[in-house]
């Protein structure tokens, strides 16, 4: 078995209280690109300009064309890889108890975790901006760009835009979840995008260990995680958890 394996498998058995930290990088192997690193959005366009909410509110047919109406498409079609099968996994045994994630496309809840901590909202609901209707994703039109709620408003997804306040609640009880764990799990994220980067901080601060997993290095390695597993989410989480002597 590979080290850093090895090393998650023991640090996993002996933790009571696991929490992840989750991103874009988790739902790769779904076929969901992620903004940063190989493949992502970014070599396409830039995430920052078109996921920011000043950019919707002067273009929102831009943003829609540009980012949204690819985003429903593909994420209507995501199902859970073995990254996020393993996290159910975790949960089953009793050492995982709740997921941060930046994650908007809902595949930790359709994978069967029941403690998921939407740090940026769900791609799943849209919102008229001028009335507050709320309409699923699925069921928005997009025969028209940008789509409208009966009322004439504009639809607008139901996540976090950059640029915009992560709602108070999900910052308080994700720095409690931080704060409590063990071990905490950063998979999948390039912990560049604040507050949610903070929380391997906070965790570290209160004694957890920090293990991440990601093909590539992140600004925590090496300085907040104790270890990196290196590789794609979903074949390191499998291997952990039959290391773990699950299947
Ligand atoms: P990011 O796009 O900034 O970084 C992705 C990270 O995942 C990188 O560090 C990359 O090395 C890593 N990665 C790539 N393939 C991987 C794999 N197979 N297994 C494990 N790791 C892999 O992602 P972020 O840090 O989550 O920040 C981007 C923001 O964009 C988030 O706030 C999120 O809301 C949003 N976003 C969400 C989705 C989604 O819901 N699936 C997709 C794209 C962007
Ligand atoms: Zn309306």
């Amino acid at each position: 078995m590979d080290e850093m394996v090895k090393m998650a498998v023991d640090d996993l058995g002996n933790a009571v209280n696991v929490a992840a930290l989750t991103g874009a990088g988790i739902s790769v192997e779904s076929g969901i690109p992620p903004f940063r690193g190989k493949g992502g959005l970014w070599e396409k366009i830039d995430p920052m300009e078109f996921a920011h909410i000043d950019t919707f509110m002067r273009d929102p047919v831009k943003v829609w064309n540009v980012l949204l109406k690819d985003m429903k498409e593909i994420i209507s079609k995501a199902k859970p890889n073995a990254a996020h099968l393993g996290l159910v996994k975790l949960e089953k045994m009793n050492k995982l108890k709740t997921i941060i994630t930046q994650n908007v496309d809902g595949l930790h809840q359709m994978a069967g975790n029941t403690d998921v901590i939407e740090f940026h909202g769900n791609f799943a609901w849209q919102k008229c901006m001028k009335c507050g209707n709320r309409l699923e994703t699925c069921k928005v039109d997009l025969s028209l760009i940008p789509p409208k709620c009966q009322c004439g408003g504009i639809f607008r997804p139901d996540c976090v835009f950059f640029g915009e306040m992560i709602p108070p609640d999900y910052l308080e009880r994700s720095q409690k979840a931080a704060e409590r764990c063990d071990v905490m799990l950063v998979i999948g994220t390039s912990a560049v995008v604040h507050p949610a980067s903070c929380m391997p901080v906070i965790a570290k601060e209160n004694g957890a260990k920090i293990i991440e997993i990601n093909p590539e290095r992140t600004p925590l390695t090496g300085r907040v995680s104790d270890y990196l597993v290196r590789g794609n989410a979903g074949e390191i989480m499998s291997n952990i958890l039959s290391g773990m002597g699950t299947k």
